[in-house]
């Protein structure tokens, strides 16, 4: 099975650059199920076309197999070699899993500039026919052309096979782009090759950021996606609010740069002091760190048994990985490990796990939003979760100018999508609070300046009792 992605946007070597891999180079990757080569078909300033080619070991994924469960000859002879299914995903993930995230670090620009790419799928099994093929590409803005293969060359009136040599065109960040063809290829085929659980939900709903949510067929999508398991695809559903976009794992670089450069008033500490005072001064017992990162504000949490239960979220897991052996959780007593709980998940999405909680603390993560999400994530937070106290900080962009490292103009952060001076901060807070039913009250952090304010800004949201329904 071939995927090949062409785009005519000049010069369209750049494609090389998108996707990480050299126009000149021929690669190859070991898969589980096989192997992906990566190579250009074509490379000119015009046109450049890339193509990933699966080779799947069927007989060794058919060996693999626990015998009692469905070993049959006929796996010999499946189709999994030649069609493009669930293992394409895969494949796309590992082999051009930057450019799936949105990540280009010598031409960061071109990651969110739309080009025109023409993407090529040799055989397609598509369960629902081209009907459903348009269904799902169209509302997405693809032009669509679709083949179907006769079921044998020579005997026609065998009549059609449910496979098709598709074509999509859109102008697009190629990101996109992937995350769609992530998603949605296992959708038209009837068989993942793996096992479909709560892991799936999260990639489904993490690569359909952004789109899925405001997808005609997002039903049939989830349904299919998740290998018609209705608990969980109706879980996803539910999360599906408003519009999205995933997070991109932070980069240990760029922490360091954000810290380097707080660290003179050692910034972190006070904020950190900030946020466990005014969640004591709550009185919360069980309290959410939303967006927890490394860890730091749990662990500060931890040392005052006011706190009974603390539940850490992150949408990424490598920095969670890391929070947990910060903590040590491993091995913390049990009356230690039972108040604290790491858990992966999104603030784009509405999540159960985070209801029935006192307070929550969300630290120095709503300018990793990008603008037109924060609306999913303020109801999030505010009308489902809805906890009684809100203690939320983010920097305050008026200060930057004080520190001279600090390119005028610039972000203390890469990954930083805005900062917000004090005006546009609280203008924000205020308007959140009256929609939800919450007061809201600003609290410097750090050393204040006398024009410029504090580094940091920090709200505390307090539910007003009664005001459940309010938007
Ligand atoms: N609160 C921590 C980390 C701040 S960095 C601290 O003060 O040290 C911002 C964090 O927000 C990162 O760990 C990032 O992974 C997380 N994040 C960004 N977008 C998110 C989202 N949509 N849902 C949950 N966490 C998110």
């Amino acid at each position: 099975m071939l995927l090949s992605i062409t785009t005519t946007r000049r010069p369209a070597t750049d494609l090389g650059y998108l996707l990480h891999k050299h126009p000149d180079k021929f690669q190859s990757f070991n898969l589980s199920f096989g192997r992906a080569h990566a190579y250009y078909s074509e490379v000119g300033d015009d046109r450049c076309t890339a193509c990933l080619l699966l080779d799947v070991d069927a007989v060794g994924l058919v060996r693999g197999r626990n015998p009692d469960q469905d070993f049959l000859l006929a796996q010999y002879v499946n189709d999994r070699p030649y069609v493009a299914s669930s293992f394409l995903s895969v494949a796309i993930a590992q082999v051009f899993g930057s450019a799936l995230q949105g990540r280009c670090k010598d031409r960061p620009e071109l990651v969110t500039t739309p080009i025109p790419l023409e993407v090529q799928l040799d055989v397609l099994p598509v369960r629902g026919g081209e009907a459903f093929l348009r269904a799902v590409f169209e509302p997405l803005g693809y032009a669509v052309e679709a083949v179907r293969h006769p079921l044998d060359e020579t005997f026609p009136e065998w009549g059609d096979s449910p496979y098709f040599a598709v074509t999509l065109r859109h102008t697009l960040p190629l990101s996109e782009v992937l995350s769609h063809l992530y998603v949605l290829i296992p959708v038209f085929d009837a068989r993942k090759h793996y096992y479909v659980g709560h892991d799936e939900m999260e990639k489904l709903l993490a690569k359909g950021e952004g789109w899925l949510a405001r997808h005609p067929a997002k039903d049939e999508i989830a349904r299919r996606y998740l290998g018609n398991r209705a608990s969980l695809y109706k879980l996803a559903l539910s999360r599906l609010v408003g519009d999205e976009e995933p997070e991109d794992d932070e980069t240990p670089e760029k922490e360091r740069a954000e810290e380097r450069l707080e660290k003179p008033i050692s910034l972190n500490d006070q904020r950190l002091g900030a946020v466990v005072a005014a969640l004591r001064a709550s009185g919360a017992k069980r309290v959410l760190d939303l967006g927890c990162g490394e860890g730091k504000l749990i662990r500060e949490l931890l040392k005052d048994r006011q706190f009974e239960e603390v539940l850490g979220m992150d949408v990424s897991v490598r920095t969670m990985e890391v929070a947990a052996r910060r903590l040590k959780l491993e091995r913390l007593p049990d009356a230690q490990a039972r108040r604290v709980k790491l858990m992966h998940g999104s603030l784009m999405y509405r999540d159960r796990r985070l209801d029935g909680f006192d307070a929550a603390a969300v630290v120095e993560v709503v300018e990793h939003l990008d603008p037109p999400r924060l609306r999913a994530f303020e109801r999030v937070l505010f009308e489902f979760a809805r906890p009684g106290t809100v203690v939320l900080t983010t920097p305050n962009r008026e200060f930057n100018v004080t520190w001279d490292t600090l390119p005028a103009g610039a972000f203390r952060h890469a990954d930083h999508r805005f900062e917000w001076t004090r005006e546009e901060f609280q203008a924000w807070a205020t308007a959140v609070a009256s929609r939800f039913g919450y007061a809201v009250r600003f609290l410097p952090v750090g050393a204040e300046h006398p024009d410029h304010g504090p580094p940091t800004q920090l709200g505390v949201f307090t539910r007003i009792a009664h005001q459940r329904d309010a938007r």
